[in-house]
């Protein structure tokens, strides 16, 4: 991965901010500045210096994963080793990630600071290194493909195993061997099996409960490759679907084809969620898509953009993001159903294959 490109533009922003420098703690932050992807430490970005402070554990690994940083090693909390790392480098602002650091670091970092002979401020960046990974590299890209096919092996095995009288757990088990079998490193969430009435609950844990012919099954999986993610949902059904089933399955890939056929190069967020509400509404279902139409997917199963309600982000070519409209009933059941896509030269690309 094009380290030296990620830290030329971290510091166009820097410059943009009047910041000398920036402290990042939030781990795909950090691995996506860096390449670092150790649970523990910061990176340190001026114009000209780049800094991985972590600890003894990670020593080692950071000289081998970030070669385009100095390695500093951390004792203790952060007023023992930050006035070292910082004493020569004359940061009178430092900017830190207002979103990710926890009270008691901003507190440690505030009185230190204050201590230091130069009195450096510190100034909080939100979504600053998220908006640079928002818009993928054609290597990011890849990768991502690559965890979606491991997801759409996942879905055809699944739909090959599920049998009445299996629970959701077994079924859920089931679905991430396969995941970690064929390269998942690990899986980026926990599977979802929702079976019957729990179909109606988005984001359902597998349970004890026993799956029977003649219901939904709503499956929700992903795989991990090299740090980047996929995310896909499908929703099957043991036996003849009855008529139930078939208005609701229907009405929701309607709406996802919907939200395909206008999502180009420039539309919002909200726009891609409307044109599948929209088709939702006029089924009847206005109430029961309670959940925004996507989100973007990487180093996080869920970052931006995000396509839903009142959003503003514009969809950009080289974005990858979920369409997953659904329909959930409480007492009945839910039908979700997910693609990973990207914009190529402006143009969707439906990234899944599964069936559906
Ligand atoms: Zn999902
Ligand atoms: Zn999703």
């Amino acid at each position: 991965m094009p380290m030296s490109n990620r830290l030329l533009r971290i510091r166009q922003h820097l410059a943009e901010k009047e910041l000398d420098a920036i402290l990042i703690s939030q781990a795909e932050n950090r691995r996506y500045l860096s390449g670092f992807d150790g649970t523990a430490g910061f990176l340190l970005i001026t114009e000209n210096k780049a800094i991985l402070a972590t600890d003894f554990r990670y020593i080692e690994q950071g000289k081998e994963q970030a070669p385009d940083y100095e390695i500093f090693q951390i004792t203790g909390n952060l007023e023992k080793w930050l006035p070292e790392l910082t004493g020569e480098l004359g940061i009178k602002r430092l900017g830190f990630e207002g979103e990710h650091v926890t009270f008691t670091i901003y507190k440690q970092l505030k009185e230190l600071l204050e201590k230091l002979p130069a009195k450096p401020q510190a100034v909080a960046v939100v979504g600053l290194v998220e908006s640079l990974r928002v818009v993928k590299e054609p290597e990011e890209i890849e990768l991502i493909r690559r965890a979606a096919a491991i997801g759409d092996g996942a879905i055809a095995h699944a739909q090959a195993t599920a049998r009445p009288g299996m629970t959701e757990v077994e079924l859920g088990w089931e679905i991430e061997k396969f995941l970690r079998e064929h390269g998942s490193q690990p899986v980026p969430f926990e599977v979802i099996v929702a079976s019957g009435p729990n179909g109606a609950l988005p984001h359902h844990k597998p349970s004890s409960r026993v799956i029977k012919s003649g219901e939904p099954i709503v499956l929700d999986l992903g795989a991990k490759v090299e740090g980047y993610a996929s995310d896909i949902t499908r929703t099957i059904y043991l036996g003849k679907p009855d008529a139930a089933f078939t208005k609701v399955y229907r009405t929701v890939l309607d709406a996802q084809r919907a939200a395909m056929a206008i999502i180009r190069d420039g539309i919002s967020g909200n726009d891609a969620d409307s044109a599948a509400r929209d088709k939702i509404k006029q089924a009847g279902y206005g109430e029961a898509f309670g959940h925004g139409l996507g989100h973007g997917v990487g180093l996080a199963t869920h970052e931006a953009p995000r396509l839903g309600p009142g959003s503003n982000d514009i969809l950009r070519s080289n974005m990858v993001f979920t369409i997953e409209p659904g329909i959930y009933l409480p007492g009945w059941s839910g039908v979700r159903i997910e693609d990973l896509v990207t914009l190529i030269d402006g143009k969707l690309e439906i990234i899944s294959k599964a069936e559906k």
